[in-house]
């Protein structure tokens, strides 16, 4: 947060190493994203490995993890680089998130030694690419009843089925595959080079265009014992990889959120309708009034739920459910508001606003979506579970 925005003089609550870190991410964000963003945007190609060459060289893949070349970070030092990168793009986020709290964190936390010395210091340094497979394109919200199967034969494991939505897919090196098997959900660390794994781009999409999508074809791809991660046990693992990347769009949300409110404030500054600037009507005050509350609250909300992640050790499922049904839901509205104030220029790429509301849309759906969040923190409320 920076004046006019930290009305509440937010930034005291962080401390200087935060503050540096939270320095040294601005710069990369404004050095090597901001500059070329909005033309990866209009293309819809976005160079991903020379991005996570540039992110591995600072610490930020896996940078709360431990050990294998990552940089042990606290979760709230994550959760700023997390905001700064959003403020430069939700797309640019969901590498670093996909990389390290998905990916990685799959590896690290459920795989055996041997696959952690094999993936995880290529992906911390950003020589090696990692995505996550979860999601297919008959179950979302549903993972429990997907339908990848895993089977033994022999010594071996054979997969088939897709995989749909998978970021960074068409050019990752490894991707952990969730399965079904006779005795429950399975992760494999899956080298993309196996035979009958392939990856499509996806398309014509028309948010998070600055990031690479893809569908995975499984087609009896064969994999030794060794490539099966040895301490996921059931849909509680992957689930568990969720609730962390969930954690970084807590953050990230806000870097959105910050960056659209910083520009609409300076538009309304400057341009003038009926001889004086917008800002000056009362209408628009009360947008930006607004605004600044919600990001404000949604800051403190995120800064809360690190602290207690660095202080406990983890989180709850509700309280990231909070988080993100939260810090997105007001994101996402006030990106929307700011594109209003910017009025035609609103809806142009050459602000940032339009891109930012639209990828926050894909935001808002992807690590459950809102209401499957609300289902979360109902089932809690009541411990009723309305999901099925
Ligand atoms: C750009 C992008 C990147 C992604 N990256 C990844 C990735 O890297 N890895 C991965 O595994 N997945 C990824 N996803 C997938 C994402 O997690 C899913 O899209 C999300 O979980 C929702 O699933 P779905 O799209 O199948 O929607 P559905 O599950 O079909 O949901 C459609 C609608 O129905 C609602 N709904 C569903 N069930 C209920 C219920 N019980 N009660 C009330 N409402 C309900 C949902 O809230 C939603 O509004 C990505 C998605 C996008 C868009």
């Amino acid at each position: 947060m920076a004046a006019p925005l930290d009305l509440l003089d937010l930034d005291t609550l962080l401390n200087d190493e935060e503050r540096d870190i939270r320095a040294v991410v601005r710069r990369v964000a404004d050095d090597k994203v901001r500059p070329h963003v909005a033309g990866w945007y209009e293309d819809g190609e976005v160079p991903v490995r020379e991005l996570a060459l540039e992110f591995g060289k600072l610490g930020l893949l896996g940078m709360h993890l431990t050990g294998y070349g990552c940089a042990g970070a606290s979760a709230v030092s994550y959760g700023l680089a997390c905001l700064e990168l959003e403020a430069a793009d939700s797309g640019v986020r969901s590498l670093v998130s996909v990389q390290g709290s998905l990916a990685m964190y799959a590896i690290w936390k459920y795989g055996s030694e041997e696959q952690k010395q094999r993936w995880l210091p290529g992906m911390a340094a950003g020589e090696l690419i990692g995505c996550f497979g979860l999601t297919e394109p008959d179950h979302g919200s549903d993972p429990a009843n997907m339908s990848t199967r895993a089977r033994r034969d022999g010594a071996d494991w054979v997969l088939d089925g897709g995989k749909m939505w998978i970021t960074n897919a068409p050019l990752a090196d490894v991707a952990v595959i969730w399965a079904r098997g006779e005795e429950g959900v399975f992760g494999f660390a899956v080298p993309t080079d196996t035979p009958g794994f392939s990856a499509r781009e996806i398309k014509n999409k028309m948010s998070l265009r600055a990031s690479s999508t893809g569908e995975i074809t499984l087609d009896g791809v064969r994999l030794p014992e060794s490539a099966r991660l040895p301490e996921a046990r059931g849909l509680k693992a992957p689930l568990s990889c969720l609730t962390e990347a969930r954690f970084g769009i807590i953050w990230g949300s806000m870097g959105a959120a910050r960056d659209c409110l910083r520009v609409a404030i300076d538009y309304a500054t400057t341009r003038e309708q009926f001889g004086r600037p917008i800002g000056g009507f009362q209408l628009t005050q009360a947008k930006l009034a607004d605004m600044s509350l919600e990001l404000q609250k949604g800051y403190l909300l995120a800064l809360h739920l690190g602290r207690l992640r660095d202080s406990a050790g983890a989180l709850r499922p509700e309280q990231v459910s909070v988080g993100k049904l939260n810090n997105v839901r007001e994101a996402i509205a006030i990106a929307r508001t700011c594109r209003t104030i910017l009025g035609g220029n609103g809806i142009s790429g050459e602000y940032p606003v339009m891109r930012h509301a639209n990828n926050l849309e894909s935001v808002l759906t992807y690590e459950g979506t809102s209401e499957i969040h609300q289902l979360v923190i109902g089932q809690k409320l009541t411990g009723l579970n309305a999901f099925a």
